[in-house]
């Protein structure tokens, strides 16, 4: 049976139904930036191991510091001196305090460290002028991460904390997902590689942009992009160029899957042996999208509008890409923007329309980057957001609050600081 025309959420939860994670495998550890973690991750050990000092000083108890001034110090008899990494000789008693460095483990008896800048040492004395660090400055042991206890989950997409973390832990190597192969087929007889411009400056031929982007999307989202090449809209040149996918894990098309004369995907899919679960969202751009199975992976039909491919990816290419990586956060996030200009919408569809945000309270400034032809892929690459403009009402005033997919614009950077 095929769904159609559904709305997007009810879309998105048709395609990543029953989407299970991709086997096991063990990466070093300077190898997993970006990769799932595949098993709840646990420490044997408490971190950090012993109570130590944070700040380079003297180790006291802080009953010998109470009251302390800068014209009545306390008086303590120096015993030691510990390194970070060196272990104290003894025990500190009444009226002693051992010098320390910020990372070394605090000998027994002691209770506070006492920052430098408050003391005034010559030979084995040392004079503590205040009391504000009495019991301060000690991290304790455990007070990171506890024996026995689960520091990172299953689904974790490993950001340079969690390598950090992970290392810490004694982990040199680390269970993750294998990536998703996810085959790219472009699909059009107007089609070219970027290496045949010339066939563009003779005039007759446009580069399949898709291919370009969507593999860099792909691989963007964690996967493995297979380029399958273009294929030239026959059936027969499709189905040979789709059974290249074989193996894949997902296999994405884009073009010809709308109602033109040309459009022979969805009949090539299912002479290949494959299904056809999904076809039309209620959605712009991107309403000619086609889901199913092909050689027992799962395909996603991208319209041909490089908008329109792009965004659809992006709400359900990308998703299935991380849920297939094992991370259990596949979706974008949202956030709530104030729209900077009034709109009108001349269908009853949800619309995802590329906009700049900029500062602003309570929330940032939606502002649309250009004109929103699906055709028009510079306003998406000027865009740092989608935003999702529900069918209903037609007209918004500005000032209207909605919400907005954040993208990658600029991969994340800003030219001004702390902004
Ligand atoms: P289609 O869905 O095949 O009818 O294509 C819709 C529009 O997208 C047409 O203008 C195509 O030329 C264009 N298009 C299709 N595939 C690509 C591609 N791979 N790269 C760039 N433009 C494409
Ligand atoms: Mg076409």
């Amino acid at each position: 049976m095929t769904l159609s025309r559904l709305d997007v959420a009810d879309a998105s939860a048709h395609i990543l139904a029953n989407v299970v994670a991709l086997a096991e495998e063990h990466v070093p550890l300077a190898e997993a930036l970006g990769r799932v973690l595949a098993r709840d991750t646990g420490s044997s050990v408490s971190l950090p191991p012993r109570d130590n000092a944070s700040m380079d000083g003297f180790a006291v108890r802080a009953e010998d510091v109470r009251g302390a001034t800068r014209n009545a110090p306390a008086r303590l008899t120096v015993i030691e001196t510990i390194a970070a990494g060196a272990r104290p000789a003894r025990r500190v008693e009444r009226g002693e305090a051992a010098r320390i460095m910020t990372g070394a483990y605090v000998p027994d008896g002691v209770d506070s460290v006492i920052r430098v800048e408050d003391t005034d040492a010559s030979g084995d004395v040392v004079l503590v002028r205040d009391e504000r660090d009495a019991l301060r400055n000690i991290r304790r042991r455990g007070e990171d991460v506890q024996a026995g206890a689960i520091v990172m989950r299953a689904g974790t997409a490993l950001a340079p904390a969690h390598i950090g973390v992970l290392s810490s832990i004694g982990r040199a190597t680390v269970p993750v997902h294998r990536r998703p192969r996810v085959a790219v087929l472009a699909t059009g007889d107007e089609l070219v590689p970027v290496t045949d411009f010339d066939a563009v400056v003779a005039g007759d031929r446009i580069v399949s942009s898709n291919s370009y982007s969507l593999a860099a999307a792909v691989r963007a989202a964690g996967g493995e992009p297979v380029d399958l090449g273009i294929a030239p809209d026959t059936p027969d040149a499709l189905a040979e160029h789709l059974r290249r996918a074989e193996g894949c894990d997902l296999v994405l098309t884009s073009g010809g899957v709308s109602v033109g004369d040309f459009d022979y995907t969805r009949g090539v899919i299912a002479q290949l042996g494959g299904t056809l679960s999904l076809w039309k969202v209620r959605m712009r751009p991107g309403a000619p999208l086609g889901f199913g199975t092909v050689f027992g992976a799962r395909w996603l039909g991208l319209p041909g509008n490089p908008v329109s491919a792009l965004v659809t990816f992006e709400l359900f290419g990308r998703p299935l890409v991380r849920a297939l990586s094992g991370n259990a956060r596949p979706h974008r996030r949202t956030i709530a923007v104030t729209l900077a200009e009034p709109m009108k919408l001349a269908v009853p569809l949800t619309h995802f329309l590329r906009v700049h945000l900029d500062s602003g309270h309570p929330f940032p400034l939606a502002r649309l980057t250009g004109a929103q032809s699906s055709g028009m892929l510079t306003s998406m690459s000027a865009a740092d957001a989608l935003l999702v403009v529900p069918p209903d009402p037609l007209e918004l005033d500005a000032g209207a609050t909605l919400r907005a997919l954040l993208l990658d614009g600029d991969l994340g950077g800003s030219g001004r600081f702390l902004s």
